[in-house]
């Protein structure tokens, strides 16, 4: 909302709109207005259409009210995202409806109105559509409304700008209560185009889902050019305090913070850390007010259920080991804090207290970091604080802004409905909240094991030297497990200051490290007499001396974190068996081997697990059998090479052919907790063969 911000643009396609049925051009304006985050935050608000369908029982046209079901984003839904109900029947809840004591039973009810057996479960908003007697509604959470919404003058604002057009209703939670309010306040108001509800959001309606969707659009945009013309000129948040520091001097000191935190809230439940240094956050941050306002707290209750009422402000003035001696104080004053509230707002029905570790830390000159069972979730409660930093510019730079009142924002976080919502949420997979680290992730054997990884639950971060492959492993990886959870960095595992770059940006990214899959590899095959200085030191410098050197940045890490670690080594069955022709080769593999399990001893104070997985013959997917290596071995086998395959096959034990996802399934195990009890093992995995067998 500085100076001459950009206005929401009209994306409406009357063509396209056309030959759309009414819910399909509901899902149209719910996506077109999902998609820009300034109309709505992700998940928040919702939006309504009532349709005439006809009866699958009787035949007889119907009034259905299509509107967004419980959870869902309204810029990503599918029309699947939609609850149906019959408009006749939530009409009769309201002579059922006793008062707003019992208005949580009123959600189990609306179960009973659903329209042509529809999955998707109604959500609690679904009465403040219903009852407004407009076809189309849309309920936004646009920074701008909000920021209107969260002055202490809002009612007053809000006529100031809109003038008749737009209403004003108080703060009160959603549920029928509300509905009723909303449905009264339109019959009062026939010319009312919608309503502002304080500390929340934005209702407008129309007769067309165009009218409504422009409505939308209109009302946003003028709170947008009111705040400009507000704010021209003037300082945000009391002014800078404290200066951004370099981009690079921010990232590595959020890599020095987030295991720090992590080490400390993530005992009993392993956390994803995200880190965010965009402008307004910098501006925030830095600024004169940036205590006082955190202070106060979040104001919208989508906000707060995502980044919990408050932050977590980290002193730093420069000195980032300060900031780490301070953490243990910070970091349970603010776990009293949070203990204190439940306490003084619980209810004898509440549900147990939850977690009481911040979501939100603010760094001054560095930028935020947010923490969460999983990526997204760590993300997105970023993007919510983003949204709660322009309200609360907004709302502090036209009048006082004022978070919600302690009881009712416990009120919702503690809500039964809510404790419901979790209580339905899937298990988390076997590798939630953890993060690892693979290098040659880009080559087919660890490529496959991110796959397993990944499909775990884990973040995986895949460290590759050929960034062309890692592109394209990076990218086909996030197709399938969604962004999120992917990240690529370009390493040479034999350069150490590259190494140590590596794992910083695997920090920054994730907030710490749980699991390092060194993988990254080559062969080479040759007599000793031919075997070159520079081959043998290739050998060494990328199998020996890269292990090390990850191992070393990942050890200090694992302790640093207190989490303890699991490391997997992809050795070869030749670093146990002897091979002719191949002794740079072998004699760096059987340094992996032995490097593994004096990491073993080292590691087991701390939790450090170090193990080998031995392949042999995986030529599927493996760059090094595209190669001389195919060659070579075909050569020395006496055998072409597209008999490869086959003749390692054959020469098993089990008489099976080895693939990368064998591999990758040894890994998993050895770097999950299915494995908490093994440390300095050995797995091989090259379908039986009895010169690699361990004793
Ligand atoms: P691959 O060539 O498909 O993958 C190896 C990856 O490591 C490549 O993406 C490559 O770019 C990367 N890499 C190479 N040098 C690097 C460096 N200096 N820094 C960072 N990355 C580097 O081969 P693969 O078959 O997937 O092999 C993976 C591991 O498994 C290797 O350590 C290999 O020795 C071992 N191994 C493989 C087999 C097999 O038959 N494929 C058998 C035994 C052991």
């Amino acid at each position: 909302m500085s100076a001459a911000t950009k206005l929401l643009e009209n994306r409406w396609d009357d063509s396209r709109a056309a030959a759309m049925s009414e819910p399909e051009r509901l899902l149209y304006r719910s996506n077109l207005l999902g998609s820009d985050k300034r109309i709505t935050n992700y998940g928040g608000g919702n939006t309504s259409t009532k349709v005439q369908q006809k009866d699958p029982l009787t035949g007889d046209e119907v009034t259905v009210l299509w509107v967004k079901g419980s959870g869902g984003d309204v810029g990503t839904m599918k029309l699947d995202g939609f609850a149906t109900l019959y408009m006749d029947k939530l009409e009769q809840l309201r002579s059922i409806y006793r008062g707003v004591e019992q208005e949580d039973a009123m959600v189990g009810l609306l179960n009973h109105c659903t329209f042509d057996l529809n999955p998707r479960a109604a959500s609690i908003d679904t009465s403040l559509h219903a009852y407004l007697p407009y076809r189309h509604v849309d309920h936004m959470h646009p920074d701008a409304v909000i920021a209107i919404a969260a002055t202490r003058r809002s009612r007053e604002l809000t006529q100031e700008i809109y003038g008749d057009e737009i209403g004003w209703l108080g703060w009160r939670r959603p549920g029928f209560e509300l509905g009723l309010e909303l449905s009264r306040f339109a019959a009062e108001h026939p010319n009312a185009k919608g309503v502002v509800l304080e500390s929340h959001g934005l209702f407008t309606w129309g007769d067309t889902a165009k009218e409504c969707y422009e409505t939308t659009l209109d009302i946003i945009n003028r709170a947008i050019e009111w705040f400009d013309g507000q704010l021209a000129g003037k300082t945000a948040f009391g002014g800078e305090a404290r200066a951004p520091l370099a981009p690079d001097e921010r990232r590595r000191i959020a890599a020095r913070l987030m295991p720090e935190i992590r080490a400390r809230i993530g005992q009993d439940e392993r956390k994803i850390g995200h880190f965010d240094d965009s402008d307004a956050v910098l501006q925030f941050v830095g600024s004169h007010d940036l205590d006082a306002l955190a202070a106060l707290g979040t104001s919208c209750p989508d906000h707060f259920l995502r980044t919990k009422i408050r932050p977590l402000v980290l002193p730093f003035d420069g000195d980032v080991d300060a900031v780490v001696a301070g953490l243990d104080a910070s970091i349970e004053a603010y776990r009293d804090g949070y203990r204190a509230y439940y306490e003084r707002c619980r209810h004898d029905n509440s549900p147990a207290i939850r977690d009481p570790n911040a979501v939100i830390y603010l760094v001054p000159g560095v930028g935020m970091m947010s923490f969460a069972k999983d990526k997204a979730t760590a993300r997105i409660a970023a993007e919510f604080y983003v949204n709660a930093i322009n309200v609360m510019r907004g709302a502090s730079g036209v009048d006082v802004y004022q978070g919600l009142d302690e009881q009712e924002a416990f009120d919702i976080e503690y809500w039964l409905l809510e404790e419901a919502k979790l209580q339905r949420m899937p298990k988390p997979k076997s590798l939630a909240g953890r993060v690892a680290f693979v290098t040659g992730g880009a080559g087919g054997i660890g490529r496959a094991t991110a796959e397993r990884l990944l499909r775990e639950g884990a973040c995986v971060v895949l460290a590759d030297i050929d960034e062309g492959a890692l592109d394209g492993a990076k990218s086909e990886l996030s197709k399938s497990f969604g962004a999120d959870q992917v990240r690529g960095v370009l390493v040479n595992v034999t350069d150490e200051a590259a190494v140590a770059k590596g794992f910083v940006d695997a920090v920054a990214e994730f907030g710490g490290l749980d699991i390092l899959v060194s993988n990254a590899g080559i062969a080479s095959a040759s007599p000793i007499e031919d075997t070159t200085l520079e081959v043998w030191n290739r050998n060494i410098d990328i199998l020996a001396t890269g292990y090390f050197l990850v191992s070393r940045e990942a050890f200090r890490l694992f302790r640093r974190q207190k989490l303890g670690g699991a490391v997997v080594f992809i050795a070869s069955k030749n670093g146990l068996a002897a091979s002719a022709g191949a002794s740079a080769y072998c004699t760096a593999k059987a340094a992996e081997i032995h490097l593994a399990r004096c990491l073993a001893l080292e590691g087991a104070d701390a939790g450090i697990r170090v193990n080998t997985v031995n392949p042999d013959a995986v030529l599927r997917g493996s760059k090094i059998w595209n190669g001389e290596w195919r060659e070579q071995r075909a050569a020395s086998s006496k055998i072409g090479e597209d008999q490869l395959e086959e003749h390692y096959r054959a020469r098993s034990l089990l008489k099976r052919s080895v693939f990368p996802e064998d591999i990758a399934e040894a890994v998993y195990f050895l770097a999950s907790d299915l494995s908490a009890k093994s440390t300095g093992n050995i797995v091989n995995v090259d379908a039986g063969n009895q010169i690699s067998f361990t004793r």
